[in-house]
């Protein structure tokens, strides 16, 4: 071991990000990736003119993507930031609005980073078990006196918390910071959007990386208070001012200007996901009734793991978590339907159906 380890992060459990193997072309089911390209619009906007200006830095303000983004979304130019992925603003925000003192609770069965950026942050963390349908019972979450982070809908179970319940969960922690993390929100919940405009301690958290195709450009925002804006901003500006590329704020802009064909994207995602809830209680699976881009799926006849590993072999991956509470299940990004008959296809083979 090296001695020049920095010995405070040694014990550090780091997040483990999916794979992403380049030793064979598989169906990747693993990422929650969109399947569908960039649209065309942004695909034009990088030009050979703006890739020649990569000589400059790029706009520290993100003022024209942040402007395309209040307008799109119907709030004040104050109210948006934007990050290098969504993952910068969750870091971010672990940063400013959790302590030691100032706890923070989210969900034992979420998004892995939110534990990793509490122990990174030495935050004084909860994680409060989901129930043993996999759903989040509001009043766990209700006068904490912490802050409280929620995916919605959750990952990786897919499943939504209501509306009322966020509410009910903003409105009874004011004087804390509720993060409800919408990476998914575009294809199927409620976002929380309207409530950002009545409540200040409401922070919403945004990517560009799955409705808008975007993974591989690293693009993220948030919406809430400028308050909360604020402290993101003092965070940003003391560690990375030019957090996002020149490249990825024009294609950000254009991928708003495209929204109907996004729009079109998440609609055929929703359908194909339908159409694969079918196909999987038809091989004798298991699912949680997902309102995202993914189904978390268990069959009895193979265990979770030895169905990925199985899944693996024959060039489709998919997620699979050891964490014992969710080890029977894998998680299913939701492709195209030819990838999505590929999977049925490998499954059948499997399972010994054919
Ligand atoms: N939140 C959730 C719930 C996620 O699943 C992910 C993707 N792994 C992220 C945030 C981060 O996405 P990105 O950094 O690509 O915006």
């Amino acid at each position: 071991m090296s001695k020049y380890l920095i010995s405070k992060y040694q014990s550090l459990e780091a997040y483990t990000p999916g794979e992403q193997p380049r030793d064979m072309k598989y169906v990747k089911l693993n990422t929650n990736e969109s399947p569908y390209p960039a649209s065309d619009g942004v695909i034009k906007s990088i030009s050979a003119e703006e890739v020649a200006k990569l000589n400059l830095y790029p706009d520290p303000e993100c003022k024209f993507l942040k402007q395309k983004l209040a307008d799109h979304y119907g709030v004040g130019y104050d109210n948006v930031f934007i990050s290098n992925g969504s993952d910068e603003i969750l870091s971010f925000a672990f940063m400013a609005f959790c302590s030691d003192e100032v706890g923070a609770i989210f969900p034992d069965i979420s998004y892995g980073f939110y534990k990793v950026y509490g122990d990174l942050y030495k935050v004084n963390y909860t994680e409060i078990p989901l129930k043993s349908d996999f759903s989040i019972n509001a009043d766990d979450y209700t006068n904490s006196g912490k802050t409280v982070i929620i995916a919605n809908p959750n990952a990786p179970t897919g499943l939504s918390i209501s509306l009322e319940d966020i509410e009910k969960i903003v409105k009874t922690n004011s004087e804390n910071v509720v993060i409800i993390d919408e990476a998914y929100i575009d294809f199927g919940g409620k976002t929380c959007l309207e409530l950002t405009k009545k409540y200040e301690n409401l922070l919403i958290v945004r990517t560009y990386s799955k409705s808008r195709s975007m993974a591989g450009a690293r693009l993220g925002f948030a919406i809430g208070s400028k308050a909360l804006i604020d402290d993101l901003n003092r965070i940003k500006y003391s560690t990375n001012p030019y957090n996002i590329n020149r490249l990825t704020l024009i294609a950000g802009c254009a991928a708003i200007d495209d929204n109907d064909y996004y729009a079109d994207c998440c609609k055929k995602i929703a359908e194909t996901r339908e159409y694969t809830k079918q196909k999987l209680a038809q091989l004798g699976f298991e699912y949680l009734d997902s309102d995202s881009n993914f189904v978390f799926a268990r069959n009895d006849k193979i265990s979770g793991e030895e169905y990925y590993k199985q899944l693996k072999k024959n060039g489709v991956l998919v997620r699979h978590f050891s964490n014992p509470k969710i080890s029977d299940y894998v998680r299913i990004t939701i492709g195209t339907r030819g990838q999505m008959d590929i999977l049925f296809d490998v499954t059948k083979k499997i399972l010994g159906e054919v």
